[in-house]
């Protein structure tokens, strides 16, 4: 047995299917989770003495690569200056400030310590300013584990072929609406029939939970549109592509540049903000923001909220990502979707290289995916067989073929070319399928 094998083992003794996080148990791809043990530039290390080139790379944070000195050097400060004071901190302001330089619609953050509470928050708070009740969300979009957000979520409950959640109530459930991906008219019909009690309309800037799906041209400018006209709040969950697909995120390469402009009303990020360590925020108007407690009446807190170490975190990451951090990863996702698309011409895959930004995934035996029902609709038997070929060539990747691919600016040519070494193997290990 391996050590990652026995780990495994003892683990389910002890833990719901061994894991703190679903897809961590490699529940779709079959076979044994790999125990990591540390984690270098572009690298992962395992309990059996293996390393993999990191497609994963934390599921976003580690845009910069794993154990970035700087950031490491800023969080060993930290953890010597204390590590959680449950009061008021100088970095929470430097880091709100930092976001708001990037992202001038932040006009008010507020730091919490995952991408889940970022919207659970914004919800709340969107109810809250709007004094109305229902959501609207869209099929395949993830945005946490929040009860009245589980509904048709993409994510983990996509790899498990989960409708939704038990545990949620009805009455809960009742509250939000799902609607297909991509589709504005079916906003503007929801809006029509129920648009005075639709408190907001909630949606990942680009969708990397059904796997990638592009948002079509005016996408997100249209639900900015149809919510103002309703009085209904935009909340753009930023928390994955959020500093990861540029300095402003998924806002910042759409919203910042289109004619008009535009920007929703509350954004919510996790992930790269906090370099590795748990935070998130959500952030956006200032009238929106001070209903949150203590100027409003919506409540929230956080014992956690803000840790030091987190802020120390994430201030050395977000200073270290350049436009020339960006730059790289942006040219490494397009050499390895291009390679990827290629290997799997070869051995006549049909596929659709879904991007959004530097994120990419790929979808089985389909020609394009703009929405959930097209991402459920593809062959994702073939996606097991090429996931442990990469991992037997040394390249982990999502284990899920709803997730993205997430690259960093550590990946070099070394770490590319073992990548793009064992694509035609991992190729011919799908077309078998
Ligand atoms: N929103 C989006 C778009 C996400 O991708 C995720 C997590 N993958 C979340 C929210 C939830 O973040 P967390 O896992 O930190 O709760």
């Amino acid at each position: 047995m391996s050590s990652s094998e026995e780990l495994f083992a003892r683990a389910q003794t002890l833990m719901p299917g061994g894991v703190n996080s679903p897809v961590r148990a490699f529940g779709s791809v079959g076979g044994t989770p790999r125990y990591i043990t540390s984690a270098q530039g572009a690298y992962l290390h395992d309990a059996d003495g293996r390393d993999y080139v990191d497609l994963v790379c934390s599921w976003g944070p580690a845009l910069l690569g794993h154990a970035h000195p700087e950031v490491l050097k800023a969080v060993h400060a930290a953890v010597d200056r204390g590590l959680s004071f449950g009061a008021s901190t100088p970095d929470e302001a430097e880091l709100a400030a930092l976001v708001q330089g990037r992202v001038p619609a932040v006009e008010r953050l507020r730091m919490v310590s995952t991408g889940t509470e970022a919207t659970m928050t914004a919800v709340r708070l969107a109810r809250g300013f709007t004094g109305r009740e229902l959501v609207v969300k869209f099929a395949g979009c993830y945005h946490g584990h929040v009860d009245g957000l589980l509904a048709a979520a993409g994510s983990g409950l996509a790899t498990l072929a989960m409708p939704g959640s038990a545990g949620v109530t009805e009455a809960t459930a009742a509250e939000t609406l799902v609607l297909p991906y991509n589709d504005l008219d079916a906003v503007r019909e929801v809006f029509a029939v129920h648009g005075a009690r639709i408190a907001a309309v909630i949606t990942e800037a680009a969708p990397a939970n059904m796997g990638v799906v592009t948002p079509a041209e005016g996408f997100n400018e249209g639900l900015s549109a149809i919510t103002r006209e309703h009085g209904a709040l935009l909340i753009l969950d930023e928390v994955l592509t959020g500093f990861r697909v540029g300095p402003a995120g998924y806002w910042g390469l759409t919203g910042a540049r289109a004619e008009a402009g535009w920007a929703p009303d509350l954004f919510t990020f996790g992930k790269v903000i906090g370099g590795g360590l748990p935070t998130a925020a959500l952030g956006g108007r200032a009238e929106v923001m001070e209903y949150l407690a203590p100027l409003g009446p919506v409540y929230q807190a956080g014992t956690l909220s803000g840790n030091p170490v987190a802020m120390a975190a994430g201030l050395a990451t977000l200073r270290a990502a350049t436009e020339q951090v960006y730059a790289t990863v942006d040219a490494r996702s397009v050499e390895l979707s291009t390679a990827l698309s290629e290997a799997l011409a070869a051995e006549g895959v049909q596929h659709s290289i879904q991007r959004a930004g530097n994120l990419f995934s790929v979808a089985f035996g389909v020609s394009e995916v703009h929405n959930y029902e097209q991402a459920q609709a593809q062959e994702v038997f073939r996606y097991a067989p090429f996931f442990h070929s990469m991992l037997d060539s040394g390249v982990y990747l999502p284990p899920s073929v709803f997730e993205a691919w997430f690259l960093s600016a550590a990946h070099d040519d070394a770490a590319m070319n073992r990548i793009f070494q064992a694509l035609p193997v991992a190729a011919k290990a799908a077309a078998a399928a």
